[in-house]
């Protein structure tokens, strides 16, 4: 067995718990990055990895995301994750999902649960029939897009604010890539409020009808990142903030709803330097977890809670005026400090 700490991201990560289960097959890893805040709550992926190495590094690298990310919406979840990992003797049963289910009743709240790659929502469901201890069923917060979609456009009026001295979205114009549940619901909010889209998602149909719709104007999917804009908006993929992609950009600010956006963190640096504001991604696009977590902990303030997404975006972006770092160093720095590692 693989010493974590040994590995490159451990990050002071407070345990990984093994779960086996011969008779199923089952081999996953539970990875709490911290339980400062609450029980550390992340999905749970079901994924081949080349090997354990591999499947912890990815543990410890999202259970970290989901501590920061937890923490700067403001939410009373620590940072976990959870592997299962797939392989020809490794195969998706049912007794498999019932094995994990009584594993993570058997760290008795430590870490919460949710849906993540490759598993589905009958699988959660299903896992809800054994433990308590998964968030994002239906009815206890549903659908996280919309609420993505509006934290978002919350976040894109904020950075108007702030890269442009807009106080209002009317005539900004905003390129959006990716319009499916997040883009989608943003670009419906940034019409309403006036703004001027230049939209696209690789299935061309639908970004065509959409832009039919909302009065927008389409372009390929490659075109995208080097329209002349305000706001760059990412909605699809992550990594695409590359130093290629970076020179290219022709806007004030990135601010979108996509997960992961810098290829690598020094590319939150090459922003900065072109004088583009970034709206670091796990704070802009935390309005579907806030959803989700306060779903699932029965509280009631999801709506209250999302905005105030624009508040924490605004004293990442003034404290990295006055440090001089990058937002994103600077919004890592800031949830460091709320689980208590500052
Ligand atoms: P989705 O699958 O509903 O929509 C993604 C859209 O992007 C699709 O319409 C797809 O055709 C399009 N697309 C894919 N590749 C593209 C490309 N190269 N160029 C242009 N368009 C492309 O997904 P979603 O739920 O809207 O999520 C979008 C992003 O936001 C993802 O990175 C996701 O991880 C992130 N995110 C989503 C949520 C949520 O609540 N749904 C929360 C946080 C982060």
């Amino acid at each position: 067995m693989i010493d974590y700490k040994e590995l490159a991201d451990f990050d002071g990560h407070e345990a990984v718990h093994h779960i086996h289960d011969a008779e199923t097959g089952l081999s996953a890893l539970v990875v709490l990055h911290s339980t400062f805040l609450g029980p550390g709550a992340g999905g749970v992926r079901f994924w081949h990895y080349a090997d354990e190495a591999a499947a912890l590094t990815d543990g410890l690298r999202l259970s970290r995301g989901m501590s920061y990310k937890n923490a700067m919406a403001g939410l009373p979840m620590g940072g976990g994750k959870a592997v299962i990992m797939a392989g020809p003797e490794r195969m998706k049963t049912e007794a498999m999902i019932d094995a994990f289910a009584r594993g993570i009743q058997g760290l008795e709240g430590q870490y919460v649960t949710a849906q993540d790659v490759g598993m589905s929502l009958e699988d959660m469901i299903r896992i809800s029939q054994t433990t308590s201890f998964v968030s994002g069923l239906p009815g206890a917060g549903g659908d996280p897009g919309p609420s993505t979609a509006l934290g978002v456009f919350l976040g894109v009026a904020a950075a108007a604010r702030e890269a442009l001295g807009k106080q209002s979205l009317i005539g900004v114009h905003v390129a959006i890539q990716g319009l499916g549940s997040v883009g989608g619901g943003l670009a419906r909010h940034l019409t309403e409020a006036g703004a001027k889209l230049t939209v696209t998602d690789i299935n061309e149909a639908h970004a065509r009808k959409t832009a039919q719709a909302l009065g927008a104007r389409y372009v390929a999917p490659d075109e995208i990142m080097r329209v002349k804009a305000d706001i760059f908006s990412p909605c699809a993929l992550g990594a695409i903030l590359d130093q290629g992609s970076i020179a290219a950009l022709d806007v004030a600010a990135v601010a979108g709803g996509a997960n992961n956006q810098l290829a690598r963190p020094s590319d939150a640096e090459a922003l900065r330097t072109r004088g583009i504001l970034y709206a670091p991604d796990y704070v802009i696009n935390a309005g579907g977890i806030i959803n989700v977590a306060l779903g699932y902990l029965g509280l009631e303030g999801t709506e209250g809670k999302i905005k105030s997404i624009p508040d924490r975006l605004e004293m990442i972006w003034v404290q990295a005026r006055t440090t001089g770092d990058n937002p994103a160093v600077t919004a890592d720095r800031m949830a460091q400090t709320l689980i208590g590692r500052g």
